[in-house]
């Protein structure tokens, strides 16, 4: 499966992952609130049970529906012409509670506008309640025009919460469900990703080695030819190409060997004066294969000759090296320009090209190991993706910093900066 594929699989899979979650808080949603209209219906009914029981109203061709309010969502209040007595209410509310399935805590008070407050109070449990029996306390007024019964729900919303059990549960083993599949898309995912990097690198790394070794071993057997000891020219070319190709091979290897053992571990620098302008020079040296290959023009712009820096030589110079070596890697007509001096707090080296430059959303992956940008058809440079990560260690650990300045198709600069101190 190619990435690009795995990538839309990931992506419709986040869309339909986060559709459920919201279509089942949605459902949970209308879950609670049609169970909270079931509840209103059967506080209701038992309020009109009583109204019943105890004959509570004057006038029978009062509409039942404008003698009960519910100021509050716990709160429900009823007009009553007559007040009852506290146990016959609080008896005959019970029966309807069971009748009519309210199985929760309430507290009952009644109100007296004359004497305008409570006159009684009391808290009826549910059968099968798990709360502490309650002390009444303080009730507020919500209307001090008649005489009324007010019934308050402590524990309402827990109560329908209660109600949901099917519904919570079902969706919380739908929630873990889907946040185990969203782990295991992502392992999956990650594992893919590290297989794609594994399967460039072994690309890359055959690559690398193959072609080198082809051309040692058409050159040792020019060299096996016995004729070959007359033609002293060509004896000499042929040694130089392998010589060459096995120096070649030999940073290569060893390239590998400091990025593979050096994982992890902070660079061990030991710092000294340096010569910019030597070091650079050096730096060239090691790259000249290259600019001869590409034909590659440089050009060197140190402050004065003399200029020193205080760093890792070693180190330095190699930094310099991967920096030279993309660019010229990556220009098809290489002209670079290779600048170093020293500002106020840092030393600083650049490095510009003229090559097909760094599209801004790649430049905050480059300096990962392993990263190559992926360049489709555009060009088919080899590496490992180790370069530019080693140069940021090295950087790092002088607590340096590096810029990157990049136009796509115009080039790139690399600044390397060391502070003096
Ligand atoms: P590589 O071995 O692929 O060159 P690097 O770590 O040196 O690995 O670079 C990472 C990526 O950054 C490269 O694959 C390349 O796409 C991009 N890159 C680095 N330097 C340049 C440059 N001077 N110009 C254009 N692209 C560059």
């Amino acid at each position: 499966m190619r990435s690009s594929t795995l990538k839309l699989i990931v992506l419709l899979a986040t869309i339909l992952t986060t559709l459920i979650v919201i279509v089942q808080l949605y459902w949970l949603k209308k879950v609670y609130s049609f169970e909270e209209k079931q509840f209103n219906n059967n506080v209701v009914r038992s309020i009109r049970g009583v109204f019943e029981d105890l004959q509570m109203n004057d006038n029978p061709s009062m509409i039942f529906q404008q003698l009960i309010a519910s100021p509050g969502p716990n709160y429900y209040i009823f007009k009553a012409d007559t007040l009852p007595l506290k146990d016959s209410l609080s008896f005959y509310l019970q029966r309807e509670f069971a009748d009519f399935n309210v199985t929760t805590d309430c507290k009952l008070a009644a109100y007296s506008k004359d004497l305008k407050k409570y006159i009684y109070a009391k808290y009826i449990p549910a059968a099968a309640t798990n709360y502490p029996g309650q002390e009444v306390s303080d009730f507020p007024v919500f209307d001090d025009d008649f005489d009324h019964i007010l019934l308050y729900f402590p524990h309402r919303s827990n109560y329908i919460l209660g109600q949901m059990n099917f519904w919570i549960i079902s969706s919380i083993i739908l929630f873990i469900t889907l946040i185990g599949l969203a782990v295991s898309l992502f392992y999956f995912y990650r594992q893919k990703f590290l297989s794609e990097i594994q399967k460039d690198f072994v690309n890359n790394f055959t690559h690398e080695f193959k072609t080198p070794l082809a051309v040692m071993k058409i050159a040792s057997e020019v060299l096996a030819q016995s004729s070959i000891v007359h033609q002293p020219d060509k004896l000499q070319r042929y040694t130089e190409i392998i010589k060459n190709q096995t120096e070649h091979l030999q940073n290569q290897v060893g390239r590998l060997l400091k990025a593979a053992s050096s994982d992890n571990t902070d660079l061990h620098i030991e710092k000294e004066n340096i010569n910019a302008h030597q070091l650079i020079e050096q730096a060239l040296d090691k790259v000249q294969p290259l600019i001869e290959e590409k034909n590659a023009k440089v050009e060197i712009r140190v402050g004065g000759t003399s200029e020193q820096m205080f760093a890792d030589k070693a180190h330095l110079e190699l930094a310099v090296v991967n920096l030279l070596e993309n660019a010229l890697k990556y220009s098809s007509d290489p002209h670079i320009v290779v600048e170093a001096g020293k500002s106020e707090k840092d030393f600083f080296i650049k490095i510009k090209d003229n090559g097909i430059g760094i599209e801004k959303k790649y430049i905050k992956n480059i300096f990962k190991k392993f990263y190559r940008i992926p360049t489709g058809d555009v060009h088919n440079v080899k590496g490992f993706g180790l370069g530019l990560n080693f140069v940021k260690r090295i950087i790092d650990a002088h607590d340096g910093k590096i810029k990157v300045n990049s136009i796509p198709g115009i080039g790139t600069e690399f600044k390397l900066l060391i502070p003096v101190n």
